[in-house]
Parts: structure tokens; C-alpha cells; sequence
């Protein structure tokens, strides 16, 4: 496959420079915008001349300059023609799947998904617009494919998954999906500059830009990425999922996440370098450890043969203590007694945060569907940060390990 960087290819789309000639572009803090010729306003409303077309910003939630900027650099670092900025991650997943499903078409998608997005088509879709969905497990092609009906629409994954961090074989289920007619949907919110689904059949790639994106854990927002048709007719003013649900992103929010893509590359690499690292250690303490870039983790080579070079393999790394009680020591310790990190839910901050899935991210799965999952009561889910220097934050690991061995 021929080489993608995706660093590269923002770098390469026109710089958006401030009003006045400033390095950073400027917020565009208005919620509209002067039409020059009267006779232009109908042409806008009819989709004929939005800012790609010649002619002009209309209002605030249908596009803003400083929106649309990021969301170019976002559609540029995931390869796909256009993407849309959301207030959250949970309205960009909603946003997509509501144009992509009417009253009583299906989804597909994996058993292991984000808690939200289950929560959303478990209960919340059957409810309020009549789409069901199917859960499969993904990596079983076969029930993938019997799982289809003639009204499924969409095939819904992540890249890779939590918390034992699964990776989804983008080219195997892009091709089920395309048999069926349906679109197959990525989150690729773990995994930023390391996989570009669209590469791997994708159509259209959702993330929540809460974790590494932002990087500072102190915004929720979001965006979906996809061709340009299908980005319009979610800003459709008559039938658009984003225009009329409204979740767009506010423009100082925009700006705020423009300033720290620059630097999502060297941060990924610093997540995955110390992830790794750390990783590697608690596998030689005779732990039981996820994470993909280990050689031992079921999906290594599936993601080798997915991920752009040089990103690593992600920041998150998940270890089993076996019980809550000695996972909750090993984590104390290491927030109370090191100082290595947070007690917290979320991911993708500078700082390491740390909790136990079972009791936190997927506490609303049936004892059941945890143990089917691999996710046992001492399951840690830490999300490597890149404060300090490794060589500390391994010396502190090492102390927690003694405390609870
Ligand atoms: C956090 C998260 C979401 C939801 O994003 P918000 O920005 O919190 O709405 C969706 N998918 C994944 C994989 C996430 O980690």
C-alpha cells in the first residue's frame, strides 16, 4: 500500500493565517454572515453557494470559517473529502448514523464499543427512531455476515477497542459491509495518525477529540469525517442530521484544538514510546497485559499490517491484578504514594490516567459479557501520559508492582 502520513498531509493543505497576518488563525466569533448581493442569500439556502462554492458563510451552525478550517485539517489528517466539527464525540457517532439510518433500517456493530455508543444503538435508537442494532463479535466474520438483513445500513467498529484494546480488520469487514450495500463506519478515537480507516475501506471515520486530539482532557468535542456528499447532506438545511440536531462546535473550541494538532504527532509518539516501555515491563512481572505492540497480543500483526509508520502503537495499556482489591492498591499507590498519575476515567491527557474497566467504563455490561470480553474485576486500564521522564515513571511502576506482589 502506498505510503500515508497523515503529519504530511495536513501540513500540505492551505495555512489558514490570522486576520491580520498572524501565524494562528484568527476566531471567527460571529453567528452571521454579511451577504454581499441580496440575490446570493437563495443560492446559499439551496446548498449552490456555501464557502466551497464561491460564495459565503451563512450562519453559525451551518458553517463557520474557523470551524471549517479545523475540520479541513481534520478531513486531510483522516483522508477522507470533507469532515464536520461536533460539540462531542457522542453527537459526531450520532450525527453520522442518524443520516445513514431511517425509521427501521439496521446497524451491525461490535460487541465492543465505547459505552456511550452502545448505550445510544441498545437503547436509545430502538426507542426514538425504530433502528436496531445487532452485536456482534467482529472478529467473527461469519457472524458478521449473518448478522445482515435487508435493511442494514451501516457496520459500526472502532479501531481499536476498549479496554483490551481488539483491533477491528478494517479491509475484511469493509468488504462485508460493501457486499450488503451498507457503509462501514469507523471510531477511530483511540487510535489518531496511527490508522487511517478510510485507507482500509472505510467510509466514513467518526472521533472524539476529547482524548488525544485535544490532549489536555479540558474539551469535549468531536468530528465525522467522510466524502464530501455525504458530509453535505448532514448540513443539508432541510434534512440534515447536524444541521437540525444542532451539535455543531463552537469557534473557540475550534481554534483551541487547531493549536494542538500541530503537535498530535510527536505527542502519539511519546504515548506509544512510553506505552510500550511500560507495557513490556508489567508483561516481564509476570503480568497479564494488552496492549497491541506487544508481541503476544492477539491482533499484533493485524494492526502492523493496518497502521501508518512511525505513530506506535497507541498510549493505552490495559494489565489484569486478577482483583479489584489488588488493582485498587496497585492504583492508589501509584496516585498517592508516586505521583505517576490520575485515578480517573477518559483518556489521551499529558498525565497517566488510570481505572478499572469493570467498574467504571463498562459497568454496564452483565457479569457475563465481561468475563466474554476478557474484562475481569482487576482489569486496569491506564492511559500512558508523557509528563516526567520514562525512566521515573518505570522506577514508579516498579514500586507499585512490590506493593501488591
Ligand atoms: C470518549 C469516547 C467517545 C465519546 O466522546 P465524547 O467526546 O465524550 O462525547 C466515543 N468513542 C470513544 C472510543 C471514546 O473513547
Amino acid at each position: 500500500m502506498k505510503h500515508f502520513d497523515p503529519m504530511e498531509a495536513m501540513a500540505t493543505i492551505r495555512h489558514e493565517f490570522g486576520e491580520h497576518g498572524g501565524v494562528n488563525m484568527s476566531i471567527e466569533a460571529s453567528t452571521t454572515f454579511t451577504v454581499m448581493q441580496a440575490m446570493i442569500m437563495p443560492e446559499i439556502f439551496h446548498g449552490l453557494r456555501g464557502p466551497d462554492e464561491g460564495g459565503c458563510y451563512l450562519y453559525g451552525r451551518h458553517y463557520n470559517p474557523t470551524v471549517y478550517a479545523l475540520a479541513h485539517q481534520l478531513a486531510a489528517m483522516e483522508a477522507t473529502e470533507n469532515a464536520y466539527c461536533t460539540s462531542s464525540g457522542m453527537a459526531a457517532i450520532a450525527a453520522a448514523v442518524l443520516q445513514l439510518c431511517r425509521a427501521g433500517d439496521h446497524i451491525v456493530a461490535s460487541e465492543t464499543l465505547y459505552g456511550g455508543t452502545y448505550a445510544l444503538f441498545n437503547n436509545f435508537l430502538p426507542e426514538r427512531s425504530g433502528t436496531t442494532t445487532t452485536f456482534v463479535d467482529a472478529d467473527d466474520l461469519g457472524a458478521v455476515e449473518r448478522a445482515f438483513t435487508p435493511r442494514t445500513r451501516v457496520l459500526y467498529v472502532e479501531t481499536i477497542a476498549n479496554p483490551t484494546l481488539v483491533v477491528a480488520d478494517l479491509p475484511k469487514l469493509a468488504r462485508i459491509a460493501h457486499a450488503h450495500g451498507a457503509a462501514l463506519v469507523v471510531d477511530n478515537t483511540f487510535s489518531p495518525l496511527i490508522v487511517t480507516p478510510v485507507r482500509h475501506g472505510a467510509d466514513v471515520v467518526v472521533h472524539s477529540l476529547t482524548k488525544f486530539v485535544s490532549g489536555s482532557s479540558d474539551i469535549i468535542a468531536g468530528v465525522v469525517c467522510g466524502s464530501k456528499e455525504f458530509v453535505g447532506s448532514m448540513m443539508d438545511v432541510t434534512s440534515g442530521s447536524l444541521m437540525l440536531l444542532g451539535p455543531t462546535m463552537d469557534p473557540r473550541v475550534a481554534f483551541e484544538l487547531s493549536t494542538r494538532l500541530p503537535h498530535l504527532g510527536v505527542r502519539m509518539v511519546e504515548h506509544g514510546r512510553r506505552a510500550q516501555a511500560m507495557a513490556e515491563r508489567l508483561e516481564r512481572a509476570g503480568l497479564h497485559v494488552h496492549y497491541p505492540g506487544l508481541a503476544t497480543h492477539p491482533h499484533h500483526a493485524r494492526l502492523a499490517g493496518m497502521m501508518n509508520a512511525d505513530y506506535g502503537w497507541g498510549g493505552i495499556v490495559a494489565v489484569d491484578f486478577g482483583t479489584i482489591e489488588r488493582a485498587n492498591r496497585f492504583m492508589e499507590h501509584l496516585q498517592l504514594k508516586e505521583k505517576f498519575g490520575f485515578i480517573a476515567v477518559s483518556l489521551g491527557f499529558t498525565d497517566t490516567l488510570m481505572s478499572a474497566s469493570a467498574y467504571s467504563t463498562s459497568s454496564e455490561m452483565s457479569p457475563e459479557d465481561l468475563e466474554r470480553a476478557g474484562i475481569s474485576p482487576g482489569l486496569v486500564r491506564m492511559s500512558v501520559g508523557i509528563t516526567g521522564t520514562l525512566e521515573q515513571r518505570l522506577a514508579q511502576l516498579d514500586a507499585a508492582l512490590a506493593v501488591v506482589r
